[in-house]
């Protein structure tokens, strides 16, 4: 069964909103992750600054304390980023001073030495880059910015001709081709599981016929709202019946009755937006409102009940409902007994109306 829906979704291509949507969910699980790459590659530059400040007699600059400031000021400022998008920009601004100040350091060791690590130093930043949640544009930027700033070949006395430089040069496209595929293998592969996440709760949380929420929904959604929320106003709960269902199967058939279904669905869920509703089952419906009185209520009923009265189709049906105002001591079960209850009087008052419990 997984492998059926994962092979369905592999064929088609994740729309651009589904793809902004995922990239904004994956920095917002991985924000204080970046945060933390930035606090140890600033706490590296700085232990190689010291190093060759003191070991190699340079001693610690100006210059070296603003490199600090910014990148600091940069993880402090990421602090308050929540769009992807200001991350993407934030980070180039991050790469690019940080891959200044490794050359800067770099510089200050003996020339023969200085490809290498100039090379060990552009592989540590992609690699890094490689794990964080960017765009596809602002990974390929990061390796621009890094194949300049940290090129072994620029101003070092590294050839590509030589033996040095033609293995300087084969390690830094290795890495660099190996940490670019992992990147978008990678992100392909994240994107795959959250486009299938996605799906796999719609379906469990939606109902299939009628598309609007389903029992496990309302359970979890209604439950909540009953625990969670202040009670300045009333909860309200409502249990909602088409009437006579039975006899519209029975005379036009299932179909007919489906299409039903979905239209008394659609009716409440253009009634009810802003509400929990959803399908409990079969051709019943529940509603819970959450800060409301009970006047608010009895009108939404009464527009409910004449919606689905008036809806002008061929095959017109009523409801019957009722209603249950939550105690602050009521589980949800208790409450939905009480309204079935008050559902019960409804039918048995002559159906297309509303009753409260009790
Ligand atoms: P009342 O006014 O007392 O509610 O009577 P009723 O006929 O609506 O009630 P009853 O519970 O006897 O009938 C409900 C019917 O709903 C029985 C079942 O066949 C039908 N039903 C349940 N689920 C579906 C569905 O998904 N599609 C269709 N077409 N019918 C369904
Ligand atoms: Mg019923
Ligand atoms: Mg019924």
């Amino acid at each position: 069964m997984l492998k059926t829906i994962e092979k369905e979704i592999s064929k088609q291509a994740a729309p651009p909103a589904l793809q902004a949507e995922f990239a904004q969910h994956d920095f917002e699980k991985l924000r204080n992750f970046c945060r933390l790459t930035y606090i140890t590659s600033i706490a590296i530059w700085l232990l190689f600054n010291l190093i060759i400040s003191t070991k190699g007699g340079q001693g610690f600059t100006g210059l070296s304390l603003l490199f600090i400031s910014v990148m600091v000021g940069l993880t402090v400022i990421l602090g308050f980023i929540h769009n992807y998008r200001h991350f993407d920009v934030l980070n180039l601004i991050f790469v690019l001073v940080i891959t200044l100040g490794l050359r800067l350091i770099i510089f200050g060791l003996p020339a023969e030495t200085q490809p290498i690590w100039l090379a060990l130093a552009s592989s540590s930043i992609l690699y890094s880059a490689s794990v964080l949640p960017l765009s596809r544009w602002a990974f390929l930027s990061v390796a621009a910015i890094n194949c300049v700033m940290l090129n072994p070949f620029l101003m070092t006395q590294a050839s590509i001709m030589d033996l040095r430089g033609l293995l300087i040069l084969c390690y830094f496209a290795f890495l660099c081709s190996l940490t670019i595929y992992s990147f978008f293998k990678l992100r392909r592969v994240k994107l795959h599981n959250y486009t299938m996440s996605k799906l796999l709760v719609a379906q469990a949380y939606l109902d299939a016929l009628t598309e609007i929420p389903n029992r496990r929904s309302f359970m979890l959604q209604a439950g909540h709202e009953l625990q969670v929320l202040p009670r300045e106003h009333d909860h309200y709960l409502a249990m909602i019946d088409i009437d006579n269902f039975k006899k519209v199967n029975d005379q036009f058939g299932h179909d007919i009755g489906d299409e039903v279904l979905k239209r008394t669905a659609a009716n409440i869920e253009a009634v009810m937006t802003g509400y929990e509703y959803a399908r409990l089952g079969g051709e019943e419906f529940a509603v819970y409102m959450s800060g409301v009185r009970r006047s608010d209520v009895e009108i939404l009923m009464d527009t409910l009940c004449r919606r689905v009265r008036e809806d002008p189709d061929e095959h017109p049906v009523t409801i019957s409902i009722g209603l249950t105002r939550v105690e602050e001591d009521d589980t949800l079960n208790q409450a939905l007994a009480k309204a079935d209850k008050a559902l019960y009087r409804s039918k048995n008052s002559g159906k297309d109306r509303f009753s409260f419990y009790q």
